[in-house]
């Protein structure tokens, strides 16, 4: 039985952990899911989603509770699937425009990504979004933007592809490899829809897409 990891530092990783289990619940899919929070339980997954919070202080939990060189050799490893999500972009990044002091990345996907990018809190939004020509069946979803990141650009082309972007031309969901998922926007906050979820379960985790 595979299994999925939470980073559990810090953030969403609680609403991660409910829409992953009620994906497999409904699909009776072979998966188990867990909070992460030692490299211990690191150990034992397949794949590691990486939440929504706040990246700085994500970077130094990780730092302090001795995950960072844990965090890194996991994502580095390139059978296991990565996902990170708002701040779990930022953390993943190889390059955090203007960040050097604040966070220590994990230098996984290869693009440098912008904080921030739409402004203060007050600029947050959710927009339907059509993600239907990557992930199949995902018309209208609910994509929430808090204080959300953009990649502002793709330093290896070859390996890192943009899955979504905004009409203003912003880049807001890429993949790198097959393996490595990157969202600026939090499908884990999107109330009870889970075919965002259900989509990363069967192409990145199962491999059936
Ligand atoms: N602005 C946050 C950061 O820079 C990310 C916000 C989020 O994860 N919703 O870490």
């Amino acid at each position: 039985v595979k299994s999925i990891g939470v980073l559990a530092l810090q953030g969403a990783f609680a609403e991660h952990i409910q829409h992953l289990q009620k994906c497999i619940q409904q699909n009776n899919y072979r998966l188990r899911v867990f909070p992460v929070r030692t490299a211990k339980e690191l150990c034992q997954c397949d794949a590691l989603i990486i939440p929504g919070g706040e990246s700085t202080s994500m970077s130094l939990i990780a730092q302090r509770t001795g995950m960072y060189q844990p965090l890194y050799d996991f994502v580095h490893n390139p059978e296991k699937a990565v996902w990170g999500t708002c701040a779990g972009l930022i953390y993943i990044a190889q390059q955090v425009v203007n960040e050097k002091e604040l966070i220590k990345p994990l230098e996984l996907l290869k693009v440098k990504v912008k904080r921030n990018a739409f402004g203060r809190q007050a600029q947050s939004f959710i927009q339907d979004c059509d993600f239907s020509s990557f992930a199949p069946g995902c018309t209208d979803f609910p994509a929430v933007f808090i204080r959300a990141p953009v990649i502002e650009q793709i330093l290896d082309p070859k390996e890192v592809k943009p899955l979504y972007t905004l009409d203003n031309g912003l880049i807001v969901a890429a993949v790198q490899n097959d393996n490595i998922l990157a969202t600026s926007f939090h499908p884990e906050l999107a109330s009870e829809d889970g075919r965002f979820h259900d989509w990363f379960i069967r192409k990145f985790v199962l491999k059936l897409l």
